[in-house]
Protein backbone atom coordinates (compact mmCIF):
# COMPACT_ATOMS: atom_id res chain seq x y z
CA UNK A 1 0.00 0.00 0.00
CA UNK A 2 1.27 3.61 -1.02
CA UNK A 3 -0.40 6.52 -2.02
CA UNK A 4 -0.27 5.84 -5.33
CA UNK A 5 -1.75 2.41 -4.95
CA UNK A 6 -4.95 3.63 -3.09
CA UNK A 7 -8.23 4.68 -4.73
CA UNK A 8 -8.50 8.18 -6.40
CA UNK A 9 -11.44 8.89 -3.94
CA UNK A 10 -9.11 8.26 -1.24
CA UNK A 11 -6.31 9.89 -3.15
CA UNK A 12 -8.00 12.84 -3.64
CA UNK A 13 -8.54 13.43 0.76
CA UNK A 14 -4.73 12.51 0.61
CA UNK A 15 -3.92 15.73 -1.68
CA UNK A 16 -6.36 17.96 0.24
CA UNK A 17 -4.83 17.42 3.38
CA UNK A 18 -1.15 17.63 2.11
CA UNK A 19 -1.98 20.87 0.10
CA UNK A 20 -3.87 22.94 3.00
CA UNK A 21 -2.95 21.23 6.06
CA UNK A 22 0.15 21.29 8.31
CA UNK A 23 3.02 19.02 7.62
CA UNK A 24 3.18 17.91 11.21
CA UNK A 25 2.30 13.90 10.82
CA UNK A 26 3.40 11.28 8.78
CA UNK A 27 0.15 9.08 8.34
CA UNK A 28 -0.33 6.23 7.06
CA UNK A 29 -2.62 6.03 3.27
CA UNK A 30 -5.77 5.36 4.96
CA UNK A 31 -8.84 7.28 4.49
CA UNK A 32 -11.38 6.84 7.53
CA UNK A 33 -14.56 7.77 7.05
CA UNK A 34 -16.48 5.77 10.02
CA UNK A 35 -16.11 3.42 13.26
CA UNK A 36 -17.75 1.50 15.33
CA UNK A 37 -16.62 -0.67 18.37
CA UNK A 38 -12.94 -1.86 17.51
CA UNK A 39 -13.73 -1.76 13.60
CA UNK A 40 -13.03 1.53 11.49
CA UNK A 41 -13.86 1.85 7.52
CA UNK A 42 -12.19 3.64 5.06
CA UNK A 43 -13.73 5.98 2.23
CA UNK A 44 -13.97 3.48 -0.07
CA UNK A 45 -16.07 0.96 2.64
CA UNK A 46 -13.01 -1.15 3.29
CA UNK A 47 -13.26 -2.51 7.40
CA UNK A 48 -10.36 -2.53 9.06
CA UNK A 49 -9.11 -3.48 12.87
CA UNK A 50 -8.09 -0.27 14.98
CA UNK A 51 -4.89 -1.27 16.66
CA UNK A 52 -4.32 2.07 17.69
CA UNK A 53 -7.21 3.52 19.19
CA UNK A 54 -6.05 7.33 18.77
CA UNK A 55 -3.17 6.64 20.85
CA UNK A 56 -5.40 5.12 23.78
CA UNK A 57 -8.30 7.72 23.49
CA UNK A 58 -10.65 4.79 22.90
CA UNK A 59 -11.04 2.72 24.90
CA UNK A 60 -14.63 2.15 25.17
CA UNK A 61 -14.72 1.36 21.49
CA UNK A 62 -15.70 3.96 18.73
CA UNK A 63 -19.00 5.80 18.57
CA UNK A 64 -20.02 4.15 22.15
CA UNK A 65 -23.93 4.39 22.20
CA UNK A 66 -24.04 5.63 26.00
CA UNK A 67 -21.05 7.81 25.14
CA UNK A 68 -22.84 9.52 21.60
CA UNK A 69 -26.56 9.53 23.31
CA UNK A 70 -24.66 11.61 26.33
CA UNK A 71 -23.27 13.91 23.68
CA UNK A 72 -26.29 14.77 21.86
CA UNK A 73 -28.29 14.78 24.58
CA UNK A 74 -26.30 17.49 26.40
CA UNK A 75 -25.23 19.25 23.01
CA UNK A 76 -29.72 19.96 22.68
CA UNK A 77 -29.33 21.50 26.47
CA UNK A 78 -26.10 23.47 27.00
CA UNK A 79 -22.47 23.01 25.89
CA UNK A 80 -20.82 25.88 27.46
CA UNK A 81 -20.81 28.15 30.26
CA UNK A 82 -17.51 29.21 30.88
CA UNK A 83 -16.14 29.18 34.06
CA UNK A 84 -17.67 32.30 34.96
CA UNK A 85 -20.56 30.80 36.18
CA UNK A 86 -21.64 27.52 37.95
CA UNK A 87 -23.07 24.32 35.87
CA UNK A 88 -25.64 21.83 36.01
CA UNK A 89 -22.98 19.60 35.15
CA UNK A 90 -19.78 19.73 36.53
CA UNK A 91 -20.13 19.30 40.19
CA UNK A 92 -22.05 15.69 39.56
CA UNK A 93 -19.10 14.94 37.05
CA UNK A 94 -16.04 15.86 39.80
CA UNK A 95 -17.56 14.33 42.47
CA UNK A 96 -18.24 11.21 40.54
CA UNK A 97 -14.47 11.10 39.43
CA UNK A 98 -13.35 12.27 43.23
CA UNK A 99 -15.00 9.38 44.35
CA UNK A 100 -13.75 6.49 42.35
CA UNK A 101 -10.13 7.65 42.32
CA UNK A 102 -10.39 9.16 46.00
CA UNK A 103 -9.03 12.49 45.69
CA UNK A 104 -10.36 15.51 47.56
CA UNK A 105 -10.75 17.62 44.43
CA UNK A 106 -10.43 17.69 40.18
CA UNK A 107 -9.38 20.52 38.08
CA UNK A 108 -11.38 19.68 34.69
CA UNK A 109 -9.40 21.04 31.56
CA UNK A 110 -9.06 19.49 27.95
CA UNK A 111 -6.17 18.15 26.30
CA UNK A 112 -3.85 15.56 27.81
CA UNK A 113 -1.05 18.08 27.42
CA UNK A 114 -2.67 20.93 29.41
CA UNK A 115 -3.69 18.31 32.63
CA UNK A 116 0.43 18.05 32.52
CA UNK A 117 1.07 22.22 32.29
CA UNK A 118 -2.05 21.78 34.83
CA UNK A 119 0.15 19.95 37.05
CA UNK A 120 3.02 21.20 36.64
CA UNK A 121 1.97 24.78 37.85
CA UNK A 122 -0.03 23.49 40.76
CA UNK A 123 3.11 21.58 42.02
CA UNK A 124 5.26 24.90 41.53
CA UNK A 125 2.66 26.93 43.90
CA UNK A 126 2.13 23.78 46.40
CA UNK A 127 6.71 23.91 46.31
CA UNK A 128 6.59 27.73 47.07
CA UNK A 129 3.30 27.46 49.38
CA UNK A 130 3.83 24.28 51.18
CA UNK A 131 7.42 23.53 50.88
CA UNK A 132 9.02 26.85 51.40
CA UNK A 133 10.61 26.88 48.22
CA UNK A 134 13.13 29.64 47.33
CA UNK A 135 11.47 31.96 44.98
CA UNK A 136 11.52 30.70 41.48
CA UNK A 137 13.92 27.66 42.24
CA UNK A 138 11.53 24.82 42.23
CA UNK A 139 12.62 22.11 39.94
CA UNK A 140 10.51 19.29 38.46
CA UNK A 141 12.05 15.85 37.84
CA UNK A 142 10.77 14.14 34.44
CA UNK A 143 12.26 10.67 33.11
CA UNK A 144 14.67 10.13 30.64
CA UNK A 145 12.26 8.88 27.22
CA UNK A 146 9.62 10.55 28.27
CA UNK A 147 6.40 12.02 26.49
CA UNK A 148 4.10 14.36 27.97
CA UNK A 149 2.61 16.28 24.74
CA UNK A 150 3.95 19.37 22.57
CA UNK A 151 3.61 22.48 24.38
CA UNK A 152 6.76 24.16 25.33
CA UNK A 153 6.74 22.95 28.89
CA UNK A 154 6.89 18.95 27.51
CA UNK A 155 9.32 19.91 24.64
CA UNK A 156 11.24 20.92 27.35
CA UNK A 157 10.77 18.13 29.40
CA UNK A 158 11.71 15.41 26.05
CA UNK A 159 15.28 14.35 25.53
CA UNK A 160 14.14 13.26 22.40
CA UNK A 161 15.39 15.66 19.57
CA UNK A 162 12.41 15.48 17.65
CA UNK A 163 10.23 16.38 19.81
CA UNK A 164 12.88 19.82 21.73
CA UNK A 165 15.23 20.51 18.17
CA UNK A 166 14.37 24.02 17.00
CA UNK A 167 12.07 25.02 19.47
CA UNK A 168 14.36 26.73 22.71
CA UNK A 169 14.96 28.20 24.45
CA UNK A 170 13.44 25.41 27.05
CA UNK A 171 11.64 26.19 30.12
CA UNK A 172 14.08 26.29 33.26
CA UNK A 173 13.41 23.89 36.19
CA UNK A 174 13.36 20.59 34.77
CA UNK A 175 15.83 18.00 35.66
CA UNK A 176 15.41 14.33 33.82
CA UNK A 177 16.71 11.30 35.88
CA UNK A 178 17.08 7.59 34.03
CA UNK A 179 14.12 5.97 33.51
CA UNK A 180 14.16 2.19 35.89
CA UNK A 181 17.65 3.64 37.21
CA UNK A 182 16.64 4.51 41.13
CA UNK A 183 19.89 5.86 41.68
CA UNK A 184 19.55 8.68 39.22
CA UNK A 185 16.56 9.58 40.90
CA UNK A 186 18.00 9.29 44.28
CA UNK A 187 21.17 11.52 43.09
CA UNK A 188 18.79 14.62 42.31
CA UNK A 189 15.59 14.09 44.36
CA UNK A 190 17.68 15.24 47.77
CA UNK A 191 18.04 18.94 46.55
CA UNK A 192 15.40 21.11 48.45
CA UNK A 193 14.18 23.05 45.56
CA UNK A 194 13.06 19.67 44.11
CA UNK A 195 8.83 19.87 44.02
CA UNK A 196 7.60 16.92 42.37
CA UNK A 197 8.66 13.97 39.94
CA UNK A 198 6.52 13.59 36.62
CA UNK A 199 6.08 10.06 35.49
CA UNK A 200 4.28 7.56 33.41
CA UNK A 201 4.07 4.55 34.49
CA UNK A 202 4.37 2.48 31.08
CA UNK A 203 6.37 5.21 28.17
CA UNK A 204 3.52 4.50 25.42
CA UNK A 205 5.52 7.20 23.02
CA UNK A 206 8.33 5.71 23.76
CA UNK A 207 7.74 1.82 22.71
CA UNK A 208 5.63 0.81 25.69
CA UNK A 209 8.39 1.00 27.76
CA UNK A 210 7.42 -0.44 31.58
CA UNK A 211 8.80 0.89 34.80
CA UNK A 212 9.57 -1.80 36.80
CA UNK A 213 7.53 -2.30 39.84
CA UNK A 214 9.91 -2.16 42.64
CA UNK A 215 11.58 0.97 40.26
CA UNK A 216 8.28 2.72 40.71
CA UNK A 217 7.69 1.76 44.61
CA UNK A 218 10.62 2.99 45.44
CA UNK A 219 10.42 6.29 43.44
CA UNK A 220 7.10 6.58 45.21
CA UNK A 221 9.00 5.78 48.39
CA UNK A 222 11.81 8.47 48.03
CA UNK A 223 9.13 11.39 47.04
CA UNK A 224 7.68 10.30 50.27
CA UNK A 225 10.59 10.90 52.15
CA UNK A 226 11.78 13.82 50.76
CA UNK A 227 8.78 15.81 50.38
CA UNK A 228 8.15 15.77 46.90
CA UNK A 229 5.07 15.04 44.98
CA UNK A 230 4.74 11.78 42.71
CA UNK A 231 2.75 13.33 39.98
CA UNK A 232 1.39 10.45 37.64
CA UNK A 233 0.97 10.73 33.88
CA UNK A 234 -2.08 8.69 33.38
CA UNK A 235 -2.76 9.88 29.99
CA UNK A 236 -2.23 6.79 28.33
CA UNK A 237 -1.98 4.33 30.34
CA UNK A 238 -5.00 5.21 32.31
CA UNK A 239 -9.25 4.20 32.28
CA UNK A 240 -8.72 0.47 32.21
CA UNK A 241 -6.39 0.35 29.41
CA UNK A 242 -3.38 -1.31 31.07
CA UNK A 243 -6.04 -3.90 33.04
CA UNK A 244 -6.90 -1.99 35.74
CA UNK A 245 -8.14 1.35 36.34
CA UNK A 246 -4.92 2.89 36.47
CA UNK A 247 -1.59 1.89 36.03
CA UNK A 248 -0.44 2.58 39.36
CA UNK A 249 -2.99 0.44 40.92
CA UNK A 250 -0.56 -2.59 39.60
CA UNK A 251 1.30 -1.96 42.57
CA UNK A 252 -1.29 0.04 45.03
CA UNK A 253 0.25 3.51 44.98
CA UNK A 254 -2.09 6.42 44.60
CA UNK A 255 -0.32 9.42 43.04
CA UNK A 256 -0.19 13.11 45.13
CA UNK A 257 -1.33 14.48 41.45
CA UNK A 258 -3.15 12.26 39.19
CA UNK A 259 -3.23 13.18 35.14
CA UNK A 260 -5.97 11.45 33.05
CA UNK A 261 -7.43 12.70 29.25
CA UNK A 262 -7.85 10.88 26.25
CA UNK A 263 -10.39 7.69 27.15
CA UNK A 264 -12.03 10.03 29.83
CA UNK A 265 -14.34 11.12 26.59
CA UNK A 266 -14.12 8.07 25.15
CA UNK A 267 -12.81 9.54 21.88
CA UNK A 268 -15.06 12.59 21.58
CA UNK A 269 -13.21 15.36 21.51
CA UNK A 270 -10.27 16.52 24.25
CA UNK A 271 -11.17 16.15 28.01
CA UNK A 272 -8.84 16.04 30.28
CA UNK A 273 -8.54 16.09 34.80
CA UNK A 274 -5.95 16.70 36.98
CA UNK A 275 -7.22 15.20 40.52
CA UNK A 276 -5.07 15.64 44.06
CA UNK A 277 -6.13 16.25 47.55
CA UNK A 278 -6.70 19.92 48.84
CA UNK A 279 -3.38 20.32 50.36
CA UNK A 280 -2.44 20.51 46.98
CA UNK A 281 -5.21 21.63 44.83
CA UNK A 282 -6.06 24.62 47.18
CA UNK A 283 -3.29 26.06 46.31
CA UNK A 284 -4.15 27.49 43.36
CA UNK A 285 -6.72 30.14 44.00
CA UNK A 286 -9.48 31.90 41.91
CA UNK A 287 -8.03 33.59 38.33
CA UNK A 288 -4.49 31.56 38.70
CA UNK A 289 -5.55 28.80 36.24
CA UNK A 290 -7.94 28.17 33.98
CA UNK A 291 -9.57 27.40 30.44
CA UNK A 292 -12.91 28.77 28.58
CA UNK A 293 -13.99 25.10 28.06
CA UNK A 294 -12.21 22.94 30.74
CA UNK A 295 -15.62 21.65 32.69
CA UNK A 296 -17.92 22.70 30.21
CA UNK A 297 -21.30 20.83 30.49
CA UNK A 298 -20.85 18.94 26.94
CA UNK A 299 -17.61 17.65 28.16
CA UNK A 300 -18.46 16.91 31.73
CA UNK A 301 -21.76 14.60 30.95
CA UNK A 302 -19.64 12.72 27.91
CA UNK A 303 -16.79 12.49 30.24
CA UNK A 304 -19.32 11.11 33.25
CA UNK A 305 -20.72 8.79 30.57
CA UNK A 306 -17.62 7.59 29.29
CA UNK A 307 -16.15 6.31 32.93
CA UNK A 308 -19.85 4.89 33.43
CA UNK A 309 -19.14 2.47 30.28
CA UNK A 310 -15.33 1.60 31.62
CA UNK A 311 -16.79 0.70 35.07
CA UNK A 312 -20.54 -1.08 33.63
CA UNK A 313 -18.73 -2.93 30.89
CA UNK A 314 -15.49 -3.91 33.08
CA UNK A 315 -13.61 -3.06 30.34
CA UNK A 316 -9.96 -3.46 32.89
CA UNK A 317 -10.88 -7.06 33.26
CA UNK A 318 -10.83 -7.43 29.81
CA UNK A 319 -7.98 -5.71 28.86
CA UNK A 320 -6.37 -8.27 31.04
CA UNK A 321 -7.30 -11.28 29.44
CA UNK A 322 -7.44 -9.98 26.19
CA UNK A 323 -3.78 -8.49 26.88
CA UNK A 324 -2.49 -11.79 28.12
CA UNK A 325 -4.40 -13.56 24.97
CA UNK A 326 -2.53 -11.13 22.31
CA UNK A 327 1.33 -11.39 23.70
CA UNK A 328 0.81 -14.97 24.00
CA UNK A 329 0.12 -14.98 20.25
CA UNK A 330 2.44 -12.40 19.38
CA UNK A 331 5.15 -14.52 22.00
CA UNK A 332 4.33 -17.59 19.63
CA UNK A 333 4.92 -15.64 16.16
CA UNK A 334 8.12 -13.97 17.88
CA UNK A 335 9.46 -17.90 18.17
CA UNK A 336 8.70 -18.34 14.83
CA UNK A 337 10.24 -15.44 13.05
CA UNK A 338 13.48 -13.44 13.67
CA UNK A 339 12.00 -10.08 12.45
CA UNK A 340 10.47 -10.21 16.00
CA UNK A 341 13.05 -8.72 18.87
CA UNK A 342 10.47 -8.18 21.56
CA UNK A 343 7.04 -8.40 22.68
CA UNK A 344 5.99 -6.59 25.48
CA UNK A 345 2.87 -4.75 27.43
CA UNK A 346 0.19 -4.66 30.00
CA UNK A 347 -3.28 -5.05 29.71
CA UNK A 348 -3.90 -3.65 26.26
CA UNK A 349 -1.24 -1.51 25.94
CA UNK A 350 1.45 -3.55 23.68
CA UNK A 351 4.34 -3.48 21.28
CA UNK A 352 6.44 -5.70 19.00
CA UNK A 353 9.84 -4.41 18.65
CA UNK A 354 10.99 -5.29 15.45
CA UNK A 355 14.79 -6.69 14.63
CA UNK A 356 16.35 -3.71 12.88
CA UNK A 357 17.49 -0.30 12.93
CA UNK A 358 15.56 2.45 14.21
CA UNK A 359 16.01 4.16 11.04
CA UNK A 360 14.75 1.36 9.33
CA UNK A 361 11.66 1.35 7.15
CA UNK A 362 10.63 -2.39 8.13
CA UNK A 363 7.81 -1.47 10.78
CA UNK A 364 6.75 1.34 8.34
CA UNK A 365 6.42 -1.86 6.28
CA UNK A 366 4.70 -4.12 8.30
CA UNK A 367 2.21 -1.71 9.37
CA UNK A 368 1.51 -0.69 5.19
CA UNK A 369 1.19 -4.28 4.98
CA UNK A 370 -1.04 -4.82 8.20
CA UNK A 371 -3.48 -1.87 6.51
CA UNK A 372 -3.83 -3.92 3.77
CA UNK A 373 -4.70 -6.65 5.19
CA UNK A 374 -7.16 -4.99 7.60
CA UNK A 375 -5.52 -3.72 10.81
CA UNK A 376 -4.78 -0.37 11.46
CA UNK A 377 -1.55 0.33 14.00
CA UNK A 378 1.68 2.56 13.71
CA UNK A 379 5.24 2.29 14.51
CA UNK A 380 6.26 4.47 17.28
CA UNK A 381 10.40 5.34 17.28
CA UNK A 382 10.94 3.74 13.85
CA UNK A 383 11.09 0.07 14.84
CA UNK A 384 8.15 -0.43 17.51
CA UNK A 385 4.45 -1.04 16.67
CA UNK A 386 2.49 -0.28 19.17
CA UNK A 387 -1.03 -2.50 19.40
CA UNK A 388 -3.58 -0.97 21.59
CA UNK A 389 -7.33 -1.91 20.20
CA UNK A 390 -10.10 -0.61 21.60
CA UNK A 391 -10.97 -2.60 25.28
CA UNK A 392 -13.99 -4.37 24.33
CA UNK A 393 -12.12 -6.49 22.03
CA UNK A 394 -13.08 -9.95 21.67
CA UNK A 395 -11.13 -13.20 22.20
CA UNK A 396 -11.81 -14.21 18.79
CA UNK A 397 -11.11 -10.89 17.32
CA UNK A 398 -7.93 -11.24 19.49
CA UNK A 399 -7.88 -14.34 17.19
CA UNK A 400 -8.49 -12.96 13.73
CA UNK A 401 -5.90 -10.32 14.42
CA UNK A 402 -3.17 -12.27 15.32
CA UNK A 403 -3.65 -13.90 12.21
CA UNK A 404 -3.35 -10.65 10.41
CA UNK A 405 -0.15 -9.65 12.09
CA UNK A 406 1.46 -13.14 11.29
CA UNK A 407 0.17 -13.18 8.01
CA UNK A 408 1.66 -9.47 7.28
CA UNK A 409 4.80 -9.99 8.51
CA UNK A 410 5.52 -13.19 6.89
CA UNK A 411 4.52 -10.65 3.60
CA UNK A 412 6.48 -8.01 4.23
CA UNK A 413 9.64 -9.38 5.06
CA UNK A 414 9.85 -12.21 2.25
N1 LIG B 1 0.88 12.35 28.26
C1 LIG B 1 0.96 11.13 27.69
C2 LIG B 1 1.51 9.98 28.48
C3 LIG B 1 0.55 10.94 26.37
O1 LIG B 1 0.66 9.73 25.82
C4 LIG B 1 0.04 12.05 25.66
C5 LIG B 1 -0.37 11.89 24.26
O2 LIG B 1 -0.05 10.96 23.57
C6 LIG B 1 -0.04 13.29 26.30
C7 LIG B 1 0.40 13.40 27.60
C8 LIG B 1 -0.57 14.49 25.57
O3 LIG B 1 -1.94 14.38 25.36
P1 LIG B 1 -2.65 15.30 24.26
O4 LIG B 1 -2.16 14.85 22.92
O5 LIG B 1 -4.12 15.08 24.47
O6 LIG B 1 -2.25 16.71 24.56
Amino acid sequence: MTINTVSSLAQSYIQLEDRYGAHNYHPLPVVLDRAEGIYMWDVDGKQYMDFLSAYSAVNQGHCHPRIIAALQDQAGKLTLTSRAFYNSKLGEYEQKLCKLFQYDKLLPINSGVEAVETAIKLARKWAYNVKKVAENQATILVASGNFHGRTMTAVSASDDPSSYVGFGPYLPGIKRFKYNDLSSVQELIVDKNVAAILIEPIQGEAGVIIAEDQFLKDVYTLCKNNQVLFIADEIQTGLARTGKMLACDHIGIKPDILLLGKALSGGTFPVSAVLANDDIMLCVKPGEHGSTFGGAPLACAVASAAIQVILDEDLATNADYRGKELRLGLQEIKEKNSIIQAVRGKGLLNAIEINDSPQSETAWKICLTMASNGLLAKPTHGNIIRLAPPLCISKQQIREALDIIEHSINESIN
